[in-house]
This record gives C-alpha cells, sequence and structure tokens, in this order.
C-alpha cells in the first residue's frame, strides 16, 4: 500500500536533554513516519538547542508542540509541581517564538490532569489556552493522572475533565482517548460521559495518543459509542524513572494503526487519521498529508503481513490478528529510506540486516 507519509502528531525527541528523549529518526523514518510532532520536551527558553540538534539534523520532518513552560518537559511525569509552576510559563514567550519560528512551532503542549489540578487548578492551562488563541495554535491537551498528587485536594476523578474543557477552543486536541487512567476522558464511568460528546460537537480532537496506558476495553466501549480517534499519535518515549533508556519502548504508531484496524475502524479512516487529519491539524495540509501534485514527495510505503501477530494493551489483553500492516520504505523528499524499524516491537522482529543497520544509526 502507497500512502501520504505518515505524520505521528505524539513523540519526544529530544533526546539527551530531556531523560526521556528518543532519537528523532528512530521515531520518525525509521518507523516508517516521515513527520513527528515533538509534545512539549521543549520550552520557548530551551527551543534553540532542540532547533539546532533535532530539527535541524533528522532525516525526519520533526516539529514542536511548545510547552507553555519555558524549560519544557525535563524529567518526564516525575516533577509536576516544576513543569506546572504557573511562575515558571510565560504566554508572551510562546507567542514570541511561534513569530520567530513559523514553521517549526505548530501547537502547544498542556495536561489536563489531577497532579496538576490539586496544585494550580486548571490555571497553567488557561495561560496555555491564551497563548493558543493569540498565536492561533491549537492546544494537545494530556488526560490521564501523570503527576504526584497533593492527596488533600485530590479531585473527584470525573471532575477533572469537566473543569478543564471550558478553557479549550475548537480546533484544539485532547489526547490519550482510550487512557485506562481514572482520572482520564472515560474516567470512572460506565458509559461515555456527556462532555465528552459536546467537547466533539464543539471541534475538540481526540488523538489516540497510544502511550503506557492504552486500553482495548475502553476503546471498545468509546467506539461502541462512535467515539474514535482524529489523529494517532504514539507518544513514544523512554522511560521516565531512567536516562536515555528506550530499551522498554512495546508500542508504536504503527502498532496503534494495527490495533484500531483490529478494533474495527475502517482502513482508509485509519489512514486519514495518520496522515490528512493529523496535516490539517498541524496546519501543513499545504505541504504534506496527501498525495498531490504539488506536495513534498512523503511517503509510507506498507506491506500486508499475512499470519498471526498478538497485539497487546496497558492491561495485558492481548488481540490475535490474522493480518498486520508492516512498514517497507518510507519516502522523505523524494529521497527512498528503507527503515530498520529497531522501535516497532510491537508490530515486527527486525532481519539481521535492519538490527545492525538499527545498531549503526546508534553510533
Ligand atoms: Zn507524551
Amino acid at each position: 500500500m502507497v500512502c501520504p507519509g505518515f505524520i505521528d502528531v505524539h513523540v519526544h525527541v529530544y533526546e539527551w536533554v530531556t531523560n526521556f528523549g528518543v532519537l528523532a529518526d528512530d521515531a520518525g523514518v525509521h518507523a516508517g513516519i516521515t513527520t513527528v510532532i515533538d509534545q512539549g520536551s521543549t520550552g520557548a527558553w530551551t527551543f534553540g538547542g532542540f532547533k539546532a540538534h533535532v530539527i535541524d539534523k533528522s532525516r525526519t520532518d520533526v516539529r514542536a508542540s511548545v510547552s507553555i513552560n519555558l524549560a519544557g518537559a525535563l524529567k518526564g511525569g516525575m516533577a509536576g509541581d516544576i513543569l506546572h509552576n504557573p511562575g515558571i510559563a510565560s504566554v508572551e514567550e510562546v507567542v514570541k517564538l511561534k513569530a520567530q519560528h513559523p514553521r517549526d512551532v505548530v501547537s502547544i503542549k498542556c495536561h489536563a490532569e489531577s497532579g496538576s489540578f490539586s496544585l494550580w487548578e486548571t490555571s497553567v492551562l488557561a495561560m496555555a489556552a491564551q497563548a493558543g488563541r493569540e498565536t492561533g495554535m491549537p492546544l494537545y491537551v494530556h488526560t490521564g493522572e501523570l503527576f504526584p498528587v497533593l492527596e488533600d485536594r485530590r479531585p473527584a476523578p470525573q471532575a477533572v475533565l469537566p473543569g478543564f474543557l471550558p478553557h479549550l477552543k475548537p480546533g484544539d486536541m485532547l489526547a490519550h482517548i482510550y487512557s485506562c487512567m481514572p482520572d482520564g476522558i472515560m474516567s470512572i464511568h460506565a458509559d461515555v460521559p456527556a462532555v465528552v460528546f459536546e467537547a466533539h460537537k464543539r471541534g475538540i480532537h481526540f488523538d489516540i495518543g497510544h502511550g503506557i496506558n492504552f486500553s482495548f476495553a475502553i476503546a471498545r466501549r468509546m467506539m461502541d459509542k462512535g467515539v474514535f480517534p482524529y489523529t494517532v499519535g504514539s507518544d513514544a518515549h523512554g522511560d521516565f524513572n531512567a536516562f536515555h533508556d528506550d530499551s522498554k519502548l512495546d508500542y508504536s504508531m504503527l502498532g496503534a494503526i494495527n490495533k484500531l484496524l483490529a478494533l474495527g475502524m475502517p482502513l482508509l479512516d485509519v489512514i486519514g487519521c495518520a496522515t490528512w487529519n493529523a496535516a490539517r491539524w498541524m496546519g501543513a495540509d499545504h505541504e504534506i498529508g496527501a498525495l498531490r501534485p504539488g506536495m513534498r514527495a512523503d511517503l509510507t510505503l506498507l506491506d500486508r503481513v499475512q499470519g498471526d501477530w498478538v497485539l497487546t494493551d496497558a492491561m495485558q489483553e492481548r488481540l490475535t490478528v490474522k493480518e498486520r500492516l508492516v512498514p517497507r520504505l518510507v519516502v522523505r523528499a523524494g529521497e527512498v529510506i528503507e527503515p530498520h524499524r529497531r522501535y516497532l516491537r510491537d508490530v515486527c522482529s527486525a532481519t539481521p540486516r535492519q538490527a545492525a543497520q538499527a545498531a549503526g544509526s546508534r553510533q
């Protein structure tokens, strides 16, 4: 299958600066993806290094969803009281950064979860929303408990999402829609909460944001009620509790695509989420996301591989599929690249040649 180049709207690729950043090309072209958006690793004060060492040096088209925090997310998930402190966030600096780097900076990363809510309620997200309005950029909003919670101020799980939603504007994106976290989008409800449908009606999008909390059971319950993702972010990142360790990364955008297909989402809808929707969301649909004369030659070429393969979720539920999509080649601005697929542990085992190639790319 020949597709427009896949766009992963959620990766963490500020390698060596954030403890959990991975190599952009391993998460990008070598995983069958031509464009990736880093979600919040960089803030206005650390963007210069990201531009010089990641954006400008990668074969993958790398863009940034900039954190409202001036430093970005230096330590993944473990320091919410730093990341969310309104004292080190700045609307003005995000507005300035967008003006200086209109192409590279495509959205604003923020969090709607119990940890930040318990410390500062919605004040930091409100700042991100203001920066979004002033720049016209969409917000990319994490959902599901992530940071340490001040226990005596812990919000009721079902109160978290309704508390944050009024700040969002049409075009903003809620991430991790099929997360099993109790304060996530599905929360502790048996049925999809009404606020989810209201948000959708208002033009707010949903990203699968696969990550470490994706649940088949929640996905089934939400799909049954017509709640589907708009994009297929992987949330590829290294170990939050280690430094520069990607050995446990066992999910990918291609894995997420195969899971959506296994759950019954139509192929063309899934490919649309992986390409056109993402390009539109990031404001790049004039150059990527479709196969049309005049657009950049970014392609993802897939094999339909036959044979039993087991897909697994965060709850260790296993789903056996008979066929899966595996990237064979990527074309990036006209250049043909054979992906080594080191991060596609959930989709395929690398051939010895690909393993050697992957080892070479790490040196
Ligand atoms: Zn993430």
